[in-house]
């Protein structure tokens, strides 16, 4: 069923945010108490031959886990590529968590880090990874003071000696979270996105096999091996299998992180977050972040999910950062506004993403916004990009054109 983690927790990360310090969260689960609580047995199991890697993959290939930091690629299946590829291998753990709206990763890492530790460790004895670099943003300062101490608590208890782990640090940029900037990144270079193919699965860090997971896909590993697919799968819902931690934000009474079945609406979202902050009435939603789109609140009963009907809108759900919008919001303001963030955020390598961001930003600031020809500048920019976020950069834009055009001449 549906369940609420911690709205409190969310207050105490905002509190961390406005002293500025990094203090290491109080709500963390440290080393001893994981492991007296269970933890770490089943990697333990996994490095004495008591449990086979196929034992893992086998109920990986099962289970409805998907990449959750935004791309949605099914992991055991992603797993199984990488471990077929020549040695040595190396894995990145994907921390950046810089999609607008999304703090799931955060939470996650707040209260239990070791069940993602234990999550990167179970899958570089399964997969044969030689070592890991856990890629973590600098705007997460208290994140990083907790992962040096209990990455050096699990190395003490000699549970890395079957490989390496690194820790990164980010240093602020929105298209490091896309995977071979982050890779680039990791190498020590400029966060630019790489042409695919080859992919990061065969050439990653330093043109070695990669395995790139997000940090929530790892937080679930465990649970899973030890309570098995359908435990996971059973907590979707409609043919939606598996639970969603889905980050609600804007107008409601209560944001916070939901765990929810997948394909929750955000009528079902709303109301689990006590609805409608006072004063507001629900007008529109952001259902995937900054680039996954804007829709209309006569559309708040489609599923969530990757694909399905929200594609059919020409939306998606990413991260699954849902930012709620209310009678208050000029839906061509928070386009115009979304499209500044990935003017500044563009890499640059590509003319149709770095000139086509800042002409739309120009266009949509204008007295009166030319709708044909920044239609014409949506296409070019997403059949042209190098990367998601060029080719993606136009959602909101062409979704306020579609569902709000009375917003648009004000
Ligand atoms: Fe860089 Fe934008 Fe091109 Fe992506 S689409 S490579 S962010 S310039």
């Amino acid at each position: 069923g549906h369940k609420l983690v911690e709205h409190a927790s969310f207050e105490a990360l905002k509190a961390v945010e406005e002293d500025g310090h990094p203090e290491i969260p109080a709500t963390a689960r440290r080393f001893d108490d994981y492991v007296a609580d269970g933890g770490y047995s089943l990697l333990k199991a996994l490095l004495a031959g008591e449990k086979t890697a196929e034992d893992v993959l086998s109920v990986l290939d099962n289970t409805a886990l998907r990449g959750l930091g935004g791309a949605g690629f099914p992991t055991g299946r992603k797993w199984r590529i990488v471990s077929g590829q020549p040695g040595p291998r190396l894995m990145a753990v994907n921390g950046d968590e810089g999609e607008p709206g999304t703090f799931k990763d955060r939470l996650y890492l707040s209260n239990d880090p070791h069940r993602m530790i234990e999550g990167i460790l179970i899958a570089t004895k399964v997969v044969g990874i030689d070592a890991c670099y856990i890629y973590m943003r600098d705007e997460y300062p208290e994140i990083i003071a907790l992962l040096k101490e209990e990455l050096a608590a699990v190395e003490a208890a000699g549970l890395t000696d079957h490989t390496e782990l690194h820790l990164r640090r980010g240093a602020g940029a929105y298209i490091c979270g896309e995977e071979s900037a982050m890779i680039e990144s990791i190498e020590g270079k400029r966060g630019l996105p790489r042409h695919r193919p080859p992919f990061v699965a065969e050439k990653g860090i330093f043109d070695r096999p990669t395995l790139v997971n997000n940090v929530e896909t790892l937080y679930w590993i465990r649970d899973i091996v030890e309570q098995g697919a359908d435990w996971f799968n059973n907590q979707g819902k409609d043919g939606h299998p598996g639970p969603r931690s889905y980050s609600v934000s804007g107008r409601v009474a209560k944001p916070g992180v939901i765990v929810a079945p997948a394909g929750s609406t955000v009528e079902e979202l709303i109301a689990l977050c006590g609805g409608m902050a006072d004063g507001h009435s629900f007008k529109g939603y952001l259902p995937g972040g900054a680039s996954g789109g804007i829709l209309p609140a006569s559309k708040s009963d489609i599923p969530l999910d990757f694909g399905g009907k929200l594609a059919e809108e020409g939306c998606f759900v990413g991260s699954h950062a849902v930012v709620v919008l209310s009678d208050q919001d000029n839906m061509w303001d928070a386009a115009t506004n979304l499209l500044k963030f990935f003017a500044h955020e563009s890499c640059g390598q590509c003319t149709p993403c770095r000139n086509g961001t800042e002409k739309a930003v120009t266009l949509m600031q204008s007295a009166n916004p030319d709708v044909n020809l920044l239609g014409e500048l949506s296409i070019a920019m997403g059949d042209a990009s190098i990367c998601g976020l060029g080719q993606a950069a136009s959602n909101p834009l062409t979704s306020v054109m579609k569902h709000f055009p009375e917003d648009i001449v004000k």
